[in-house]
């Protein structure tokens, strides 16, 4: 036992943790923030799944490579995978660290990482790019949460992975608003670009990391962004989807 763990130990005892999902004690099991019960309500997602968007295909579907949920995008990468749903004990954890600077929620989320075979997976050997946030934002919260799940999945993959912020946020959402909406998607379209300096090897795979997958509009710009630098092999792991 480490003095950390010795350390922990006692304050678990004086402070015991507490689910941030239902409120309860969070006892034995493996999550820190999480009951036994609310980890059980964590949905994987496991094979077979849209190969663009990741969201699982109910039952067997040969053939089939879309899915509704991603349809009408136009990916820029080869393939994409998400780690888990965005619902229940996932939501709350998310919250936590977005919301309420609850960077000690990372443990579980990088615990949860692990549990995907496929993310660690594409995850070994590569180069793995978060999405960034816009700079303002990154001021206002401290932080940027794609980028930790960067770290946390290459840790996880080890055998090579590594992190590079290639990526920069050019323009700022709100500014949209003044815009019309073809205006608003030629403004999105230019939203990110290459870090300035940025060594990009083509040879390498380069994964984009993000925390949900929604409409896939954003981690496909930032496709775009890291196609036009040159980058050939091209992937997506989004740790859940909303
Ligand atoms: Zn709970
Ligand atoms: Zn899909």
């Amino acid at each position: 036992m480490t003095l950390g763990e010795v350390i922990r130990g006692f304050g678990d005892v004086l402070f015991p943790p507490v689910c941030v999902h239902c409120g309860g004690l969070v006892g034995s099991g493996a999550y820190r923030h999480l009951c036994p019960a609310c980890a059980l309500q964590i949905d994987f997602v496991r094979p077979p799944h849209c190969t663009v968007c990741g969201h699982p295909f109910p039952g067997e579907m040969e053939g089939l490579r879309r899915c509704p949920h991603c349809r009408g995008l136009d990916p820029a990468f080869g393939s994409g995978c998400t780690v888990v749903l965005f619902r229940g004990p996932v939501r709350s954890l998310l919250i936590e660290l977005k919301y309420r600077r609850g960077w000690h929620v990372m443990e579980d989320l990088e615990t949860i990482l692990c549990r995907s075979p496929e993310a660690l997976e594409r995850a070994r050997g590569s180069v793995l790019v978060p999405v960034p946030l816009h700079a303002r934002k990154l001021r206002e919260r401290g932080y940027n949460q794609s980028e930790m799940l960067a770290r946390s999945l290459a840790r996880a993959a080890g055998d090579g992975a590594r992190v590079e912020s290639l990526l920069r946020r050019i323009e700022d959402t709100p500014s949209q608003t003044a815009f019309g909406r073809q205006a608003r998607r030629l403004n999105l379209k230019n939203a990110f670009a290459l870090a300035s300096g940025a060594p990009l090897n083509p040879g390498l795979r380069h994964v984009l990391v993000d925390d949900v997958f929604t409409t896939g509009s954003t981690i496909n710009q930032c496709a775009r962004a890291l196609r036009k630098a040159g980058c050939l092999r091209l992937e997506v792991v989004t740790f859940s989807h909303g």
